[in-house]
């Protein structure tokens, strides 16, 4: 059975309407788009990963600058 690429519920083929349903929040698909939203998702979350990393990263590096320039503001008083 599919999996509803938005929450995760079940999603059940609806023949009259040629569109499959999610059980859980009722968004409805036809096949077609089910696999290209799954694509979607699928590619979205990978470049989600990386730029999380990214901005993690960044923000350590501006803390590591802010935490250091601070100290030597410190050492001037
Ligand atoms: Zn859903």
């Amino acid at each position: 059975m599919a999996r509803c690429p938005e929450c995760g519920g079940f999603m059940k083929y609806h023949s009259a309407i040629k569109q499959v349903v999610c059980q859980s929040c009722g968004l409805s698909l036809s096949r077609h788009e089910l696999d290209r939203y799954w694509k979607k998702v699928r590619s979205e979350n990978i470049s989600e990963d990386d730029d999380m990393q990214q901005k993690k990263n960044r923000r350590k590096e501006w803390l590591d600058w802010y935490s250091s320039s601070k100290e030597s503001k410190e050492k001037d008083y």
